[in-house]
Parts: C-alpha cells; structure tokens; sequence
C-alpha cells in the first residue's frame, strides 16, 4: 500500500500558480518534474478540497524550490510562494467566502484550520495573546536539515495572509519562532503585533 493522499487539490493547484508567478514557468516546469508531479505539469488541479496528492509530494515541491534557487534567498521565496498560495486561494477561488463575515476573532481561528485541512499538516493551538499559533510538529520540510535561521517560511507566508486577510496589512506579524531545524522540538508559528 502505498502513501495515502492526504493533500487537496486547493494545495497543490495554488503552489503550481505560485511557483510560476514568483520563479518563473521554466523553473516551476523542472520543480515540478524533479518533485515526481508531471502529472500536474499535464493537467493542473481544480481549485477543489478532493484530496489527490501525498505529503510527501507536497514538501518536495518546497524542497526543490529550495535546491534550483539555493539556500540562500530561498527561505524570502518560500514565504512568498506561502503567502501567495492563501491570497489566490481566497481573494480568487474565495475557498474562504463562508466564514469572511465571522468576527476577527473567530475568523482568524477558523482561517487557520481550513489551511490545517487543506495542506494535512500541523495544528491549530492557542497563542499566548489571544490569538491562535500554528504548530507544524509534523513538518517534513526541515527533516534532516539543521538551520541557524527558521528555515519552513512557505507556512509562516501562508499564514501572513490569512491574518493580513483578518486583520488588514500591517498589523501582525507571522514568525517562525521555533524550527526543528535549528533544534526545537517543533516548527511553530506564532502572530505577533507589528512594533
Ligand atoms: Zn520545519
């Protein structure tokens, strides 16, 4: 039995749109073929919650992003590719439209387990200002990395734009405060106000 698909189409769909915005067409072209996902260079997913592609396949994406530009720059790239994998897929595929009504508190909450559900990873735990904090104890980016930096920065994007989304620009910031890679326990994010 092979790996269970665990990941939506939303995810991977919206990391193909990213990728060739941000590096390029070519570039996405060879991450995609390197990350064993020709079959989306083939026929792109809908932006749909069916879910049809592993964890694994997922991490590669960001992983080989990582070898083609290098490691350095790469991390100031995975944050945008993050940030603009939650902007398309909210303000273009409204894959968020049923709770954009809710109160600022409620909403930020509930933005952030949609984003659980669509990649599979992490969970939602609470922040220590009201807020909640996104808790990747399961990541797979940084396994067998050691970083003196954060190094998993396409979630803590991915999660900037939920709380832009929210709140407005410029009121929080979305900071990896704790990486496996630099030896933590777990690869947390937390929200914090902008000084
Ligand atoms: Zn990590």
């Amino acid at each position: 039995m092979g790996p269970e698909n665990t990941v939506t189409n939303i995810a991977i769909r919206s990391s193909y749109d990213s990728i060739s915005d941000i590096i390029g067409e070519r570039a996405r072209d060879m991450v995609f073929k390197e990350a064993g996902l020709q079959r989306v260079l083939e026929s792109p997913p809908d932006y749909t919650w069916d879910k049809n592609f592993t964890n694994d396949e997922q991490v590669t994406l960001y992983t080989e992003t990582v070898n083609l530009v290098g490691a350095v720059g790469a991390q100031g790239i995975l944050r945008l590719i993050g940030y603009r994998n939650s902007e398309t897929s909210v303000m273009k595929f409204g894959i968020l439209d049923s709770i954009k009504d809710l109160p600022q508190q409620e909403r930020i909450l509930k933005a952030f387990e949609f984003l659980q559900v669509a990649i599979n990873k992490g969970r939602v735990i609470a922040g220590n200002n009201g807020l909640p904090a996104f808790d990747v104890f399961d990541c797979l980016m940084c396994v067998d990395v050691t970083s003196r930096k954060p190094y998993c920065s396409q979630y803590a994007g991915a999660l900037q734009f939920l709380t832009d989304w929210v709140f407005t620009k410029g009121v929080y910031l979305v900071r990896e405060t704790k990486c496996r890679a630099m030896g933590d326990d777990t690869c947390l994010f937390e929200i914090e106000k902008r000084g």
